[in-house]
Order: C-alpha cells, then sequence, then structure tokens
C-alpha cells in the first residue's frame, strides 16, 4: 500500500487548467468542487487525494507538508516567499502579469505616495529595491477602487487583459513579473515520495504546452 499523496489546490480557474495537467498524470478527481461541498476529494488512483484551498493557502499546506503537492500562482508564490517548497514546474496556466497601476491624469500626493495591495511583501519589496519610499496599504479585494476613492494613489494588482482597469479609467503603468501557476512540492515530500512525485510530475510536463 502506497503512502497517501496529497496535492492541495484553488477552486476556479486554476482548477479547471489544472485538470487536464492531472489527467495526465492519471488523476481525475471524482468529485467537481464546484458543486460538491467537500474540501478533501478522492480521485481516480487511491493513493491521491486532492484538498481544496485558499488560493492564498496553497502554499502554506505544502510549507508544512499537510499537502505534498501544491498548484499556486507565482504571485502568490512571491508573496508567501517559498519556504519550504520546491517550484519544479511552470504549468503555463492562469498567466497574467502582476503591475503596479494607477490612473495616468493623477498627480500623486506630497510626501509618501500611498500604493494599495493584497500582495504587501511584493510591493515592499519592489519600491524599497529602488529606493521609492511608498506607504502600503493592505486590502482584500477591489484594489481597482482604492485609487477611485482616494484611498492610494497606485495599485499592485494581476492584469490580464487590463479590461477591468480600463473600465476604471486606470492604466498599467510599471510590470513586476510574468505570472502563471507552479507547481510546488513539499521539500520533505519530494525526498520520501519521490518516486510517485517523479511520476506525477513527469505526467504533468508532458502535457504542459502539448
Ligand atoms: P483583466 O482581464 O485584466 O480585466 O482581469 C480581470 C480580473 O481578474 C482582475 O481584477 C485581476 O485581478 C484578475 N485576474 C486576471 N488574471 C488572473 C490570474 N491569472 N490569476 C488571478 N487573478 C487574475
Amino acid at each position: 500500500m502506497n503512502a497517501i499523496l496529497t496535492i492541495a489546490l484553488s477552486k476556479g480557474r486554476i482548477f479547471k487548467e489544472t485538470l487536464p495537467l492531472l489527467a495526465a498524470a492519471d488523476i481525475a478527481p471524482l468529485d467537481d468542487p464546484e458543486t460538491s461541498r467537500k474540501l478533501i476529494l478522492d480521485t481516480s488512483q487511491p493513493d491521491v487525494k486532492l484538498v481544496i484551498l485558499r488560493a492564498t493557502d496553497v502554499p502554506t499546506y505544502a510549507q508544512y507538508g499537510a499537502a505534498d503537492l501544491g498548484v499556486a500562482g507565482k504571485d502568490v508564490l512571491l508573496e508567501h516567499g517559498g519556504e519550504g517548497l520546491y517550484e519544479p514546474l511552470d504549468l503555463k496556466i492562469a498567466r497574467c502579469r502582476l503591475m503596479v497601476a494607477g490612473d495616468p491624469n493623477h498627480r500623486p500626493r506630497l510626501g509618501r505616495p500611498r500604493v494599495a495591495t493584497k500582495y504587501v511583501n511584493t510591493t515592499r519589496r519592489w519600491f524599497a529595491d529602488q529606493g521609492r519610499q511608498v506607504e502600503v496599504i493592505k486590502l482584500y479585494g477591489s484594489m481597482e477602487l482604492a485609487p477611485l476613492v482616494g484611498l492610494a494613489d497606485y495599485i499592485v494588482d494581476v492584469v490580464d487583459t487590463g479590461n477591468t482597469l480600463k473600465a476604471n479609467g486606470l492604466a498599467p503603468l510599471e510590470h513586476i513579473a510574468d505570472i502563471s501557476s507552479r507547481l510546488i512540492v513539499n521539500k520533505a515530500a519530494m525526498k520520501m515520495k519521490h518516486a510517485r512525485i517523479k511520476a506525477i510530475m513527469a505526467g504533468m510536463a508532458a502535457a504542459v504546452g502539448a
């Protein structure tokens, strides 16, 4: 009997786009997380389970070994820091860009400009690395609203088509990073369950970009 292998995923886009990659490793969930309320899903492989988490919690579960594997956006991994994790495979899904955005016609307030974001660590690092003094304001969603109501001069957010920015009179200003989802692996699990994880990685890698 093999040890159980747990894979952490978030619902929505990442789940949908990861399914064909898992299928290439012969793993198919037996429930649909969009309709089921279950947080642990059995799969077609008796030794593989999926846990369904908030996207920002995926690296934390994998870091502490509560999940052996996970799929997380590079934006989330940059913010988390990546401790305890390997990041062996770029899955090339859920691609977008992490950007500084704002109203191109807005004149920033005197003193330190304010930047609203849910990516506070990444944002602090981005401005500090350039020696630019800013005040970072933590938000949990709807970042685009912040410049419209005077909460912040800029936002840092992921941008895909740019339509959401445009619809709110904002524009992308600075490119911080290209984002895609990555396979992450708990460092201890990579050693202890190496053969099983290697086989899954090989199946998924073959399907990336296929
Ligand atoms: P956009 O296509 O630029 O209008 O993006 C629509 C919204 O979806 C924006 O508010 C982004 O924050 C979000 N978004 C776009 N792409 C991604 C992604 N790959 N991962 C997470 N959020 C995204």
